[in-house]
């Protein structure tokens, strides 16, 4: 009997899958259907590598094991979960959407597509990425790991956030997902796994590639131009300076508002400089309307968001008297552990309980 000609998606699934069940990382997520536990996996993801997200994803299913508990939480408690992972709009949407389903879907995490995509902060990707891995759903997904993989495989020129290429794109992956017999939850985890560990941004491991066969920039040469992403923004320095101002044993933090980067998360009083203003000490009366008495340079932080890289010089304050209007809390060491803070004024929550125990 003649069986049919297998077409080149069709090799590409059978490949993709094979190589997944043998080759899949252990990972926490990936022990469980719990739609929620899913859900939580994919949205720590986004913008974060997988072995920062374990222990945040343990202590979050830990202290938050159901819909319920995330809809319920206290706004602070989960900043406090969220705390070094960054993009806190994350967690907030993940609550809000906690909400929504407690509400709308009487707690239970909904199985149609289009009412999971409804969910605040979960877009197509995401939508496609639960669907598919809880319930098996041939539901496309498409993330930067995804585009590598495809763009190479199929040796597509054009730049993948370009309409069309991208509407080819989710196309592909369209398509692969329903030729996957259902098996769409291996096969949408393999085109990401094999982009997190063979089809690597630069220098991809293409001799021990399962598709290499199949692969248009493996045979053309072409892996370093794909995917075409254009010319990237260029990057821009930015410069802060914090102030660690301590009265009694504790220090002036306070919380940032709605609306803004890192809303509601906790900081200290500071201030963005211009590249040549290097006089903390006039900043600071510029903020607080009084001159210091001393001050001295505790620690620097260098840190990138987006294309901005960021260098924060903390300095450590006294003053002759209080300032007169001072916005924040008086907090102690031990109070600021219990605060969340963004991961550089985090360090600096740090510096400020060491220079105490110093007596700096
Ligand atoms: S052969 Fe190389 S470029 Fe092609 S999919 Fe595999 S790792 Fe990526």
């Amino acid at each position: 009997m003649n069986s049919k000609p297998k077409t080149k998606n069709s090799k590409l699934v059978a490949a993709l899958l094979d190589w997944f069940a043998a080759n899949a990382r252990d990972l926490p997520w990936r022990r469980t259907r719990d739609p929620y536990a899913i859900w939580v996996s994919e949205i720590m993801l986004q913008q974060t590598q997988v072995k920062t997200v374990i222990p945040f994803w343990n202590r979050w299913l830990r202290e938050l094991p159901t819909i319920e508990a995330a809809a319920k939480a206290p706004s602070e408690k989960i900043h406090k979960l969220w705390e070094g992972l960054g993009y806190y709009t994350r967690v907030r949407n993940l609550q809000k959407a906690a909400q929504v389903v407690v509400e709308k879907h009487d707690g239970k995490f909904p199985e149609k597509y289009d009412e999971v995509l409804a969910l605040p902060g979960i877009g197509r990707y995401t939508a496609g990425a639960i669907c598919s891995i809880a319930f098996n759903q041939p539901t496309p997904i498409l993330d930067g790991n995804v585009i590598r993989v495809l763009t190479r495989i199929f040796g597509i020129a054009e730049n993948p956030k370009d309409k069309q290429a991208n509407a080819q794109l989710w196309q592909l992956a369209e398509v692969l997902v329903q030729g996957s017999n259902g098996n769409c939850s291996h096969l949408n985890q393999s085109l990401m796994e094999l982009g997190a560990l063979v089809c690597a941004p630069r220098n991809p491991q293409c001799l021990l590639c399962p598709v290499k066969k199949l692969c248009v920039a493996f045979a053309e040469n072409r892996t370093e131009e794909l995917p075409n992403l254009g010319k990237r923004d260029a990057a821009t320095t930015r410069n802060f300076f914090a102030f660690l101002l301590e009265h009694n044993g504790k220090f002036l933090v306070r919380q940032r508002p709605a609306g803004v980067v890192n809303a509601h998360l906790w900081e200290f009083p500071n201030a963005e400089v211009g590249g040549n203003q290097t006089e903390a000490a006039a900043v600071f009366q510029t903020e607080f309307g009084l001159a210091p008495e001393k001050i001295s340079l505790l620690v620097t932080v260098k840190h990138s968001i987006t294309r901005y890289r960021i260098t924060l010089s903390a300095f450590a304050i006294s003053v002759p008297t209080l300032p007169k209007k001072v916005v924040g809390v008086w907090k102690s060491p031990t109070q600021l552990q219990l605060l969340a803070f963004s991961s550089a004024h985090k360090k600096l929550a740090s510096a400020a309980a060491k220079s105490i125990l110093s007596g700096r």
